[in-house]
């Protein structure tokens, strides 16, 4: 599974070199159960068996290699579950790298002297990975849950708590038993406790659902440190025998709107601060002036936006439009930039969070904003 590591390594990659072909897959199945990837594939090829493309400094050859190097790798690699891949490799050099995960990004191909990571980025920042904890009296599953999916899932049962061995028949009062029940609850709930401090530990997910009857669900939380407390995103009622697949259905609306609940927070941050004047901006200029002055604390950035942009080849600035000269020190820029890259790229970089929203929502400051440190 992709995971926030894996765009790290990528952005720390050194340009040593040859261009980097990366191509984003739309591999989901449409209504007829059909992918429809080949079509887009199918175009770009032929794009570039038409186009002089040594000019661009893309050796056709090479650019060819690229696509077998794909086709194989689909043939060889691709499992049926998932729905969106990134392939990176380098033209003409050996670097061949390729991640498949269970949703869908659109279809994209970028030839650049670095590889390209905002649709990589959008994917690993549109969902967070969730603790999903189940439980009753008796035992605990908790759930690794990441991109909707199930990636690793710990069952505990209780230890037998000890009773009385010399119990009559009928000599067990009804008071004795519930106090019994009630403490062996208690000792099961502090182990359960240990192992979700144990799985936060190893997992590392950003937030934990609690599901069970409300009333043990409501007991449970007791047991929690403060910390998992602060983590619970979500708690309802569930029992704790469900198939995987059920628990999956079960808490995706209730991600969803988390996302979203969280999307619209940030905004509204956002355009408070930007009518209080006060560390915020939004435009794809000044963004990209801020990251580059590295003020950024949230990036606010619209899902699969593109805008063209231009650098200056001097001093390496990005500009939000195609510029002659770079008003910094007058050297020439170079055009066709992709501006968005850049931005997210520059966020990424700097340890800044990134939240994508729904373009519409912030098409009134072109697609991008952010709330700044300083
Ligand atoms: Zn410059």
């Amino acid at each position: 599974m992709i995971s926030k590591q894996d765009l790290e390594r990528i952005l720390a990659r050194e340009n040593n070199g040859p261009s980097v072909f990366s191509l984003f897959l739309d591999l989901s199945v449409n209504s007829d159960n059909k992918r429809t990837h080949r079509v887009f594939l199918n175009q770009r090829r032929a794009q570039f068996d038409e186009l002089d493309s040594e000019r661009w400094n893309q050796p056709r050859e090479e650019v060819g290699q690229a696509f077998q190097r794909v086709d194989q790798w689909l043939e060889d690699e691709f499992s049926e579950e998932n729905k969106g891949a990134v392939i990176y490799t380098e033209l003409g050099g050996d670097w061949f790298e390729a991640m498949q995960f269970p949703v869908a990004v659109a279809n994209r191909l970028v030839i650049a002297d670095r590889p390209a990571v905002g649709p990589l980025a959008q994917v690993l920042e549109s969902y967070h990975h969730h603790g999903v904890v189940l439980l009753d009296r008796e035992r605990v599953r908790i759930l690794s849950v990441y991109l909707g999916t199930l990636l690793d899932e710990i069952e505990v049962h209780g230890e037998p708590y000890p009773g009385p061995h010399d119990v009559q028949a009928g000599g067990y009062s009804q008071r004795r038993y519930q106090r019994r029940k009630l403490e062996e609850m208690r000792q099961f709930f502090k182990e359960f406790s240990k192992e979700i401090e144990e799985f936060d530990r190893s997992y590392r997910p950003d937030d934990l659902i609690i599901l069970g009857t409300d009333e043990n669900v409501a007991k449970f939380r007791e047991f929690l440190p403060e910390p998992l407390q602060a983590k619970i995103a979500y708690t309802g009622a569930m029992s704790v025998g469900e198939p995987a697949s059920e628990i999956l259905a079960r808490i995706e609306p209730h991600v969803q709107a988390e996302r979203e609940r969280e999307g619209r927070e940030v905004l509204q941050l956002l355009r408070d601060r930007v009518q209080q004047d006060y560390l915020a901006t939004t435009g794809l200029q000044g963004t990209l002036t801020a990251l580059q002055e590295g003020k950024v604390d949230t990036l606010v950035i619209g899902r699969d936006l593109d805008h063209e942009g231009a650098r200056c080849t001097r001093c390496g600035f990005v500009f939000a439009r195609t510029i002659e000269e770079c008003p910094y020190d007058g050297a020439a820029t170079e055009g066709g930039i992709d501006a968005v890259e850049e931005v997210i790229r520059l966020a990424e970089a700097q340890g800044s969070q990134v939240e994508f929203v729904e373009q519409a929502e912030v098409e009134d400051m072109d697609g991008v904003g952010a709330l700044l440190r300083f």
